[in-house]
């Protein structure tokens, strides 16, 4: 892994179409590429981290500019990876969003989090979601290795409700044949860790990242190819009928288990 830092002119990009899965009027992410290696994400095919050196500087310009919003920290990469305990970038962009008085939604799988407690806390409305795609600590193994096993991510969820800053789960994202297997396991335990919501998405596969997953099931799971060939046949996502009804059971648990979906709910 290389670490390269860049001089930027831009970092908060605003949304267009509303984000009602993440709630966000803007993302931010403080560094291009991720260390963790998550085996379904693109976020990992380039071994450079591209460490946005300016980005405090930058973004407080751009908070001053733009109308008040949520800004989705870590949209795409990571914003708790390693390279985050050296330049403490999120930390400062945190800073300037409790500042502006903009509030947030951390995407993460990184205890690091826990860091910024103190600053978290000083942010207008701020919720905190820590993804997985099993509590199964097997599936995260071959597809996380580089990530805290779940139910120690559960247990960020928590300790963040207990210091008041809203936290919960997602699983995304959710990986045909693998994450439905322990899927009451996860809502029982996230009822024990207090989580707050709870979201969900299907996998999708763009560009080389569908070439990538193949290769990466032939390596580990040979019985699974054909399957995940005929769901995601000439698609970057599984087809019509299995979303349908993958989303029905899902809503079916989360009733069952009286448990919130989405955080429009909460
Ligand atoms: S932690 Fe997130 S951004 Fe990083 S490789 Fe895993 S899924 Fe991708």
């Amino acid at each position: 892994m290389a670490f390269k830092s860049i001089v930027i002119d831009s970092l908060l990009n605003k949304i267009t179409t509303k984000d009602k899965l993440f709630l966000g009027d803007y993302t931010v992410d403080p560094y291009s590429n991720c260390e963790f290696g998550c085996l379904y994400c693109d976020s990992s095919f380039d071994k450079t981290i591209y460490v946005k050196i300016n980005a405090a500087e930058i973004i407080e310009k751009e908070l001053q500019e733009n109308k008040k919003g949520r800004i989705i920290v870590g949209s795409v990469h990571d914003p708790y990876q390693n390279a985050e305990k050296k330049y403490m970038l999120t930390r400062k962009i945190l800073e300037k969003i409790s500042k502006y008085d903009f509030s947030c939604h951390i995407l993460t799988k990184s205890d690091l989090v826990l860091r910024d407690i103190d600053v978290l806390k000083k942010i207008k409305d701020c919720f905190v979601t820590i993804s997985l795609v099993s509590i199964n600590k097997d599936t995260s193994f071959i597809f996380e290795k580089n990530v805290i096993e779940p139910i120690k991510r559960l247990k960020i969820v928590e300790k963040l409700n207990n210091e008041n800053i809203r936290s919960g789960v997602a699983l995304i994202p959710f990986l045909p044949y693998f994450s439905e297997n322990n899927i009451e396991d996860l809502l029982k335990s996230f009822r024990e860790h207090n989580a707050k919501y709870f979201l969900f998405k299907h996998l999708e596969l763009k560009g080389d990242q569908k070439k990538y997953f193949f290769k990466i099931l032939d390596k580990y799971y040979p019985v699974f190819v054909k399957k995940y060939s005929k769901l995601y046949k000439d698609s970057y996502m599984p087809n019509e009928s299995y979303i349908k009804d993958f989303s029905n059971r899902m809503h079916k648990y989360l009733i069952e288990y009286h448990i919130p979906s989405g955080l429009e709910t909460i």
